[in-house]
C-alpha cells in the first residue's frame, strides 16, 4: 500500500506529518469551513468513483465567502488536487475526502479578519455511516438547530458542528441511531449530518433552504431522481414534527449516509416500520449511479484510476 498522504500548505505530505500547530486559530475557535466528498469503489470496474467533486468545491467556496475566507485555488485546481491525492493513496475501497479551508494564523484573538487562510485535504477509508439496509431509528433532538442569525447552517462551518454533535450524542446515548433537529420556530430542519425527506401520498416533501439546513448535494440528487426517473412530485415547505409520525416513508440523505430510510421517529414506526418502496427504489438508483453503473450520470463522477489496459484483440 502507498504511504497515506494528505495535502497541506500546498504540498502532498505523508499523513502522519500533516499537522497544524496548537495555536492555529481554527483549532482554538472553530474558524474553518469544510466539505465531505465520497469515493465509491466498484470492484467489477476496479475503479474508485468520486461523486460531484466540482459541486462540493462550489459549495465550499460559498461557505468560505459567507465566512469571509479565501479559497486560494480555482475549481479546476481543486478537482485536480483531489483526484491526485486520492490516486496517490491507492485505496481499493470506499473513501471519504475531507477538504478544509481554515484560519491558519497562530494567534490568540476572536475575529475572522486580519488572519491567514489555508487549505488542506485528506482522504480516509470510510464504509457505511448509517445502516442503509436496516434503516435508522431517530429521535427529535432537544437541541434546536442553530439559526442563520447565529451561524448560517448553509455554510459548512466546523465550529457549527458542535450543535450537530450535541444532537447526535444525545440521540445515541438515548438508544437511537440519529437525531432530527427542529428549528428555533419548531419546524423540522435536518439530521446531524443528513437532510430529511418525508413522503406523504406519493409526494416527497423536504424543508426549504430557509429552514436552517445545509443545501445538500445528495438531497438534490435524490429529488432529481424522484422527479425525472420516477415522475414523482417534490415539494419544499416547512414540516411539522407531528407530520413525521404520520408520513408513509421518511429517508435521510448525505454524503456519508447515502440514502438511508428512517424506520422510526421517537419510537413511532414510520409507515409499517419497514423500508418503504419509494425510498428503496431511489436508494437503488443512487447506489447504481455512485458506483458508475448508470452511464447517463457519469458526468457526476470522476474515475480516479486509469482504466485497466485492455488487451489488444488478435
Ligand atoms: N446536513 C448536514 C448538517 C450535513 O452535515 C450534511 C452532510 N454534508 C448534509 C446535510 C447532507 O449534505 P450532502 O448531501 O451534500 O453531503
Amino acid at each position: 500500500m502507498p504511504t497515506p498522504t494528505a495535502f497541506l500548505r500546498g504540498e502532498f505530505v505523508p499523513l502522519e506529518e500533516a499537522n497544524v500547530n496548537v495555536m492555529t486559530h481554527a483549532f482554538n475557535y472553530g474558524t474553518a469551513v469544510f466539505e465531505g466528498i465520497r469515493g465509491n469503489w466498484n470492484a467489477d470496474h476496479e475503479q474508485l468513483y468520486l461523486f460531484k467533486v466540482r459541486a462540493h468545491f462550489e459549495r465550499l467556496r460559498k461557505s468560505a465567502k459567507i465566512m469571509r475566507m479565501e479559497l486560494k485555488y480555482s475549481d479546476d485546481e481543486l478537482v485536480q488536487i483531489t483526484n491526485d491525492l486520492v490516486r496517490r493513496n491507492g485505496y481499493n475501497e470506499d473513501v471519504y475526502v475531507r477538504p478544509i479551508v481554515y484560519k491558519s494564523s497562530e494567534v490568540v484573538g476572536v475575529r475572522m479578519h486580519d488572519l491567514e487562510d489555508d487549505f488542506l485535504l485528506f482522504v480516509t477509508p470510510f464504509g457505511a455511516y448509517l445502516d442503509p439496509e436496516a434503516g435508522v431509528r431517530c429521535m427529535t433532538s432537544s437541541w434546536r438547530r442553530i439559526d442563520d442569525t447565529m451561524i448560517p447552517a448553509r455554510a459548512k462551518v466546523n465550529g457549527l458542528y458542535v450543535n450537530n454533535a450535541m444532537a447526535k450524542t444525545e440521540a445515541q446515548l438515548s438508544g437511537f441511531d440519529e437525531a432530527i433537529m427542529l428549528n428555533s420556530d419548531g419546524h423540522v430542519s435536518e439530521g446531524s449530518g443528513e437532510n430529511i425527506v418525508i413522503i406523504r401520498d406519493g409526494v416527497l416533501i423536504t424543508p426549504p433552504e430557509s429552514d436552517n439546513i445545509l443545501e445538500g448535494l445528495t438531497l438534490d440528487t435524490a429529488l432529481q431522481f424522484a422527479q425525472e426517473e420516477m415522475g414523482l412530485e417534490v415539494v419544499k415547505r416547512s414540516i411539522d414534527r407531528s407530520e413525521l409520525y404520520i408520513a408513509d416513508e421518511i429517508f435521510m440523505t448525505g454524503t456519508a449516509a447515502h440514502l438511508t430510510p428512517v424506520t422510526e421517529v421517537d419510537r413511532v414506526p414510520i409507515g409499517d416500520g419497514e423500508f418503504g418502496p419509494i425510498s428503496k427504489q431511489l436508494q437503488q438508483t443512487y447506489f447504481d449511479m455512485i458506483t458508475g453503473k448508470l452511464p447517463q450520470y457519469s458526468h457526476w463522477l470522476d474515475a480516479v484510476y486509469e482504466p485497466a489496459a485492455v488487451p489488444a484483440s488478435s
